[in-house]
């Protein structure tokens, strides 16, 4: 799967394509990643690529030209053209659902906001695939298109050691969130791991994991819209 990251910081991608299952990914040739700087497709003799938002306000808005000659120029450099994803806060919900389906798309193009967002005729003209990570509001796209990155290529066959790891993680198809995990020592700061995973009986403890995770999913749908109920927060 390929993903051309559009943006105007594109060093912010260099350490984080360096770490760990994305590295694996891409050194297996199973990943591509490439950033561009949209800067470079400005025709501004200054080499300006935003301006001020007609009507007034604070902030500055980025301008159609260059993100759209960016565009075109990087869906040309290779087959197929692929998707075109505008990190946006104002569009569709980031949930697990959107991640498998972006999964199935053998190319993306992540546009990356800056300042104000983008002047709404890119958003016209591109129709493009309109993302958000959350309610909030980040500095830039960048964070969100690391954040889709993140969570796509977890679904792309070969890129977790384990294929059964992303089956199991929380909110799969299923929608259930994951049951505790331990690793070693056996007893840490007086908290024992449940005897049933040292049982070595695989039937128990897939029941005992089944009713974990049951009783965590029943739980976070208790707390308001998934978020962590203060009664559930643990004491400082
Ligand atoms: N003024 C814009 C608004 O209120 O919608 C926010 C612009 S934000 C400071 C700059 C850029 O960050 C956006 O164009 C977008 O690309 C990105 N961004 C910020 N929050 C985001 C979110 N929740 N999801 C996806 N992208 C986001």
């Amino acid at each position: 799967m390929r993903f051309d990251v559009l943006t105007l910081f594109p060093g912010i991608f260099d350490s984080y394509l360096k770490q760990s299952l994305l590295e694996d990914a891409i050194q297996a040739g199973i990943v591509q990643v490439h950033a561009w700087n949209i800067r470079d497709w400005t025709q501004d003799k200054h080499q300006r690529v935003d301006d001020r938002p007609f009507g007034g306000g604070p902030g500055m808005v980025l301008m159609a030209q260059p993100v759209l000659d960016c565009v075109a120029a990087v869906r040309a450099k290779a087959e197929p053209p692929g998707k075109v994803v505008m990190l946006t806060p104002a569009g569709e919900r980031f949930t697990q659902r959107t991640v498998e389906k972006l999964a199935e798309e053998p190319r993306l193009l992540l546009l990356c906001g800056r300042y104000e967002g983008f002047d709404d005729r890119i958003r016209q003209l591109l129709n493009p695939w309109e993302v958000s990570v959350g309610d909030f509001v980040c500095n830039g796209g960048e964070v969100p298109a690391m954040v889709l990155i993140d969570t796509v290529i977890r679904l792309i066959p070969g890129v977790l050691g384990h294929e059964q790891s992303a089956a199991d993680d929380s909110h799969n198809e299923d929608g259930r969130l994951e049951y505790p995990q331990y690793t070693r020592p056996r007893v840490f700061n007086g908290l024992e791991v449940p005897q049933i995973l040292l049982s070595g009986n695989h039937a128990a403890v897939a029941k005992w994991r089944k009713e974990q995770s049951d009783l965590r999913s029943h739980n976070q749908n208790k707390a308001s819209g998934g978020r962590q109920s203060p009664d559930t927060t643990p004491d400082e």
